[in-house]
């Protein structure tokens, strides 16, 4: 084999976990060289985390003029520009992909803005053919979003790669999926003026989530507009003079103008040249990795979602950290996977830490819930029907904190704080010595002092 370039890292994949494990590889004084396809910044800088945050906080605006009045203000007409919205995204994407580059550029990473593959251990082969020899190769190819492949008329869905750039505004949504993005483009859509409904295979969305919190953020949904189909899937999709029709299995026939499937995503691993290296995968093609990132083969690592275990940038950043760390800084550093905050940017907002009241019940002898749900301030003069949800649980033998969920405004800031005092291993007691903020919805985390509920194992 001819090598064009001999490298000590080649990262495949310019995401959260590749390009900040490129960058501290650099630092460390390694020679790196990063692939990117698509965009630098990856799914979450260019159609996740961040376009999705711009489109909430522009969605929240519906609200706020019709808010506004209640606190004296006369508004005028108001009107929202979708085209508008989307050229505007694209310019913060395009800036900060921008910085991505220049960060690369700076650390003295070699970013080449190609397809890559594994040719074989320790050989990477970039789509112009030049073959790349790396002592090192970093896989951080991401996810991508899943569409039942066997779907008649799938090619008139659309997923969150495409739903950010829409030609024109939906007027009527269907959504598949009961997950994060789905309700996250629920929220979206309906606040902007259309017409949403989801459908979800199962009985309750948002599996996984504290049972409270759930009930909550289906109520508000319900009340903002928002139709669940339940206990329901896809059977066909069909274009239509006036659009599209989605005809589900038990019959019902929706007419649309965009379907958006958000049931999941699968790890960025089809035509990777994996099998030509060996590297084993799990049945969702998610590359089997230890807790330091290493795969099966020696010097072959893989980071972030194409690993499947917690789809989360600030996880996929730390993995990606950690492995440059480990393995060219000397650092024994490891990732820690307990009590991960996060946030659903639902309109209310949906956060969660540690332990649900269910999960707490299985895992201690004795749980102590505590709990409030109230109007927040602002809607006394807003008028809205929001409701703010809170709740602690807390293992009564050692009296920690074991599990936080908030549905509401603030809901994500609250949680990333609350992730340190539950890192520290607070306790209930600790939340009651600390005085509160007056007035703040948060200062109700620290003012339950009455217990709503305690469960007590039958046989503990
Ligand atoms: P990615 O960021 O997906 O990066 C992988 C990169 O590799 C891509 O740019 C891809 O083009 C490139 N690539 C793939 N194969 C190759 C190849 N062979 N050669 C060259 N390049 C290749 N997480 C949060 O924490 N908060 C949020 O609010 C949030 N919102 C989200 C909203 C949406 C709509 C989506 C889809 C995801 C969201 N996520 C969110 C999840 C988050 O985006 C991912 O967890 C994160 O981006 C994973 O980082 P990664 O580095 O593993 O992969
Ligand atoms: P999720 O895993 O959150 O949700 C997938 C949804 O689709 C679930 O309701 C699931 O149902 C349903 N589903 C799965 N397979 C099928 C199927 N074959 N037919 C019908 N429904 C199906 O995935 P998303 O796509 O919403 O998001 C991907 C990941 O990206 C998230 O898990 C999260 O890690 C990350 N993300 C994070 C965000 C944040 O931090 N705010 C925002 C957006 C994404 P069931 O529950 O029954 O399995």
């Amino acid at each position: 084999m001819t090598f064009a370039a001999e490298v000590d890292l080649f990262v495949i994949g310019g995401g959260s976990g590749g390009v900040r494990a490129a960058r501290i590889a650099a630092g460390y004084g390694a020679s790196v060289m990063l692939a990117e396809e698509f965009r630098l910044g990856g799914t979450c800088v260019i159609r996740g985390c961040v376009p999705k945050k711009l489109y909430v906080m522009a969605s929240r605006y519906a609200s706020a003029f019709e808010e506004a009045r209640g606190f004296g203000w006369r508004t005028g007409a108001s009107e929202f520009n979708w085209q508008r919205l989307v050229g505007a995204k694209e310019g913060e994407i395009t800036r900060l992909e921008g910085l991505y580059a220049k960060g690369q550029q700076g650390a003295g990473v070699e970013v080449v803005k190609q397809r890559a593959t594994i040719e074989a251990p320790g050989v990477v082969k970039l789509a112009d053919g030049r073959l790349i020899k790396a002592k090192h190769i970093l896989i951080a190819s991401g996810g991508r979003p899943n569409i039942d492949p066997k779907l008649p008329g799938r090619e008139h869905v659309v997923t969150s790669n495409e739903v950010f750039d829409l030609e024109e505004f939906p007027k009527r949504v269907v959504i598949a999926g009961g997950g994060y993005i789905a309700l996250e483009f629920a929220g979206i859509f309906r606040l902007l003026g259309a017409e949403v409904t989801v459908v979800y295979r199962g009985a309750q969305v948002l599996r996984g989530f504290d049972q409270d919190l759930r009930d909550g953020l289906v109520s508000a949904y319900e009340k903002m507009g928002i139709r669940f189909i339940l206990n329901d899937t896809f059977a066909r999709i069909d274009r239509t003079e006036g659009g599209l029709a989605a005809t589900l299995k038990s019959g019902s026939v929706l007419e649309v103008d965009q379907v958006l499937f958000a049931i999941g995503r699968s790890p960025n691993v089809e035509g990777l040249g994996l099998e030509k290296a060996g590297v084993k995968t799990d049945a969702d093609g998610a590359i089997l990795v230890d807790d330091e990132a290493r795969t099966n083969v020696p010097g072959l690592y893989a980071v972030g979602d194409v690993t499947n275990r917690v789809n989360l940038t600030p996880v996929a950043i730390r993995e990606g950290h950690a492995f440059a760390d480990r393995t060219f800084g000397g650092k024994a550093v490891k990732v820690d996977y307990d009590l991960i905050p996060t946030a659903v940017f639902t309109t209310p907002e949906l956060a969660t830490l540690g332990l649900t009241e269910s999960e707490a019940r299985e895992r201690f002898d004795v749980v102590d819930i505590y709990k409030t749900e109230f109007r927040p301030m602002r809607a006394t003069l807003s008028g809205t029907p929001e409701r703010t949800m809170m709740k602690l649980v807390v293992d009564a033998a050692s009296d920690k904190v074991v599990g936080v969920h908030i549905l509401g405004e603030g809901a994500g800031e609250m949680i990333q704080l609350l992730g340190i005092s539950l890192k520290m291993g607070a306790t209930k007691a600790d939340f009651d010595a600390t005085m509160a903020v007056h007035p703040t919805a948060a200062e109700e985390l620290v003012t339950l002092r009455t217990r709503s509920a305690r469960h007590e194992r039958a046989n503990p």
